[in-house]
């Protein structure tokens, strides 16, 4: 069998986080590591919010995409949750920024501009006049945000 890496790597550039579908899981950071062995590909993925409760339908999505883009069976593509290694924000890609965005969810802070207490720039319009409403949004791993100069509710990512 073929071990290129290419046709993995654009498998996993097909799977999204089914509460972000518009960005990969690659873009958002979570792909650690991808290996061949004898038995088939290794892939170790960080989870990005730990208590979010997508895990195991993406473990199960990169199982088909990888598996069907390598020509393998799905037992031989094994996927590791790393935890060991803590997801941070800082992990996501900046081309992930723009579709955050267009779904209403802001990305987190670049860590220069991450001062504590700053208003969240909003997502709709890049006004900074917004407050926080509520430090958990739809997941827990996002906190709801009011624009004042759009008038825009908007989730932001935490960053972690
Ligand atoms: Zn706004």
């Amino acid at each position: 069998m073929s071990r290129s890496l290419t046709p993995v790597w654009e498998a996993l550039h097909t799977v999204a986080d089914p509460e972000i579908p518009t960005v990969s899981i690659v873009a958002l950071g979570m792909v650690k590591r991808v290996g061949w062995d004898d038995e088939g590909i290794d892939i170790d993925l960080v989870p990005t919010f730990l208590g979010c409760p997508a895990l195991d339908l993406i473990r199960h999505r990169v199982v088909r995409a990888v598996a069907q883009a390598a020509g393998l069976s799905p037992e031989m593509v094994r996927v590791r949750w790393c935890t060991e290694v803590p997801w941070t924000s800082d992990r996501i890609r900046t081309e992930a920024h723009g579709p955050l965005r267009r779904m209403g969810i802001a990305p987190p802070p670049e860590p220069a501009e991450a001062g504590a207490g700053e208003p969240v720039p909003c997502p709709y319009c890049g006004s900074r006049d917004t407050r926080q409403d509520n430090a958990f949004g739809s997941t827990a791993c996002r906190s709801l945000h009011y624009c004042r100069a759009c008038r825009n509710p908007f989730e932001a990512m935490k960053p972690v």
